[in-house]
């Protein structure tokens, strides 16, 4: 028959399956190993005909399917802007899966409902917001990009007396869009996912850091969406906000902050300069699943228009009746979807204003120290360390390709590749809470040796 929620030994197997590879994590490799890629072919098998052993498919998951994974919680992974996770996000996850809420109203789930009111609070305080500013939970900064780009295509073109949800874009009024030559991919999806075009972007260029160019921002008006970063995704640099927003504001423009990872410095004291100015925007991407290091997957569109964000994404029904109580799928294109506010606010409840600065912090210490040891030990450092990217480079460019190779199947860190003013570097992205200056040291170790093996 089949298994049931109290058969209590198929979650101790799989909870004694995740400690084992907690306690191994940090001394496997960090890149999964030929074979262990390999192995699993042992996957690719035909659809089963007949109700199976639940115990054998958690084997089978943890026997093929753990040595196959990216030791991304480890200390030592550094690529994209992955992120590491606390536990106690992760173990209220635990228990949360088991709740199994679906987020759409508060009808639907009081807990979550009542949880997303008190993060989304937790939130504006900690990064600094305008207190009209809400929160939508979704699966990360992609998708937060594309709320926000909605609410602001919503709000703009209603004030030019277009209503986009009725009318749509044929014939629609005017829309600039202002954006950096160094916006992030998800930004220039997000406008083509819109209909508003990627061909009608204005490019301002950047500066060598990746920075907009605030004195060739072209005049903006009540037209225009102006998208800011924080954080270029290669150099971490931050746009100039204080100029540029308040620029904005009195052209009654809509500013978007991309902040995916960058954001969060504005919850550290000795950082949060990077971040002066967002509070005069008006939609805001960030991750938790990035520098907050929550689980996967977990993003934020955050919006000082709620009525935009709202009116942009809200959706009707006979049987969606709306409450007096925090909806949360007014603020999130998704009807269904999981409670992933738990994490986030078991992540805030247990760090604190206090441990979220010295989480930011620590990265951002991790990787002056990455950079300090990496030219120290004669590779160049080709961005300013603002927050947790460094790029590394060599003076010959066709090291880097032989040199990444020879890093990543080390074992002992993973970087990837990138290109920085035309050349080659390894992007290395001090992302994870669990990287020590230990981890560090290792790491640069591991560069010196992959430089060796080249001869
Ligand atoms: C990662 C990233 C994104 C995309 O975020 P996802 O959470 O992967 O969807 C957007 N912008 C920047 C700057 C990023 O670093």
């Amino acid at each position: 028959m089949f298994a049931q929620m109290q058969d209590k030994q198929l979650f101790e197997q799989a909870s004694g399956y995740a400690f084992e590879y907690a306690d191994q994590v940090r001394e496997r490799p960090v890149y999964p190993s030929e074979s262990s890629l390999a192995a699993l072919g042992e996957f690719d098998a035909p659809l089963p005909e007949h109700l199976g052993d639940p115990a054998l498919v958690l084997q089978q998951l943890h026997r093929v399917g753990s040595p196959a994974t990216v030791a991304q919680i480890g200390g030592r992974y550094f690529g994209m802007v992955n992120g590491g996770v606390v536990p106690v996000g992760l173990a209220a996850r635990w228990l949360s899966d088991f709740w199994d809420q679906n987020t759409p109203l508060y009808v639907t789930s009081p807990v979550a409902a009542t949880l997303e009111t008190v993060t989304e609070g937790w939130l504006r305080e900690l990064l600094g917001l305008p207190e009209q500013t809400v929160a939508g939970f979704v699966s990360g900064s992609s998708m937060a990009i594309l709320c926000g780009l909605a609410a602001a295509r919503f709000r703009l073109l209603q004030r030019q007396g277009w209503d986009i949800n009725r009318q749509g874009l044929a014939g629609a009024p005017t829309l600039r869009i202002v954006a950096g030559r160094h916006a992030h991919g998800t930004v220039i999806k997000a406008v083509a996912m819109l209909g508003l075009g990627t061909d009608s972007i204005e490019w301002v260029d950047a500066d060598d850091q990746g920075r907009i160019l605030a004195e060739q921002v072209p005049p903006l008006d009540a037209q225009t969406l102006l998208i800011l970063q924080a954080g270029n995704v290669n150099s971490g640099a931050f746009d100039d906000f204080q100029t540029l927003c308040r620029r904005a504001r009195e052209a009654g423009s809509w500013v978007h902050i991309d902040g995916a990872f960058g954001l969060w410095a504005a919850a550290s004291e000795s950082l949060k300069h990077l971040t002066a100015g967002i509070e005069l925007a008006d939609s805001f991407s960030v991750d938790g699943h990035k520098t907050l290091n929550t689980p996967y997957d977990n993003g934020l569109v955050l919006c000082t228009d709620a009525e935009a964000l709202s009116g942009a994404l809200q959706a009707s029904g006979s049987y969606i009746l709306y409450g007096e109580q925090r909806d949360g799928m007014l603020y999130t294109p998704e009807m269904s979807r999981r409670a992933r506010v738990v994490e986030l606010w078991a992540t805030l409840a247990y760090l604190g204003r206090e441990g979220v600065d010295q989480l930011v912090t620590g990265l951002h210490l991790r990787a002056r120290q990455l950079a300090e040891s990496m030219g120290a030990a004669g590779f160049e450092i080709r961005n300013e360390v603002v927050f947790n990217q460094v790029l590394v480079g060599l003076a010959d460019d066709s090291q880097i390709e032989p040199l990444l190779a020879a890093i990543q199947s080390s074992g002992e860190c993973w970087a990837g590749a990138g290109r920085w003013q035309d050349r080659p570097v390894v992007r290395v992205s001090v992302c994870s809470w669990a990287t020590t200056e230990a981890d560090v040291e290792r790491t640069v170790r591991a560069f010196v040796s992959a430089r060796e093996s080249l001869g």
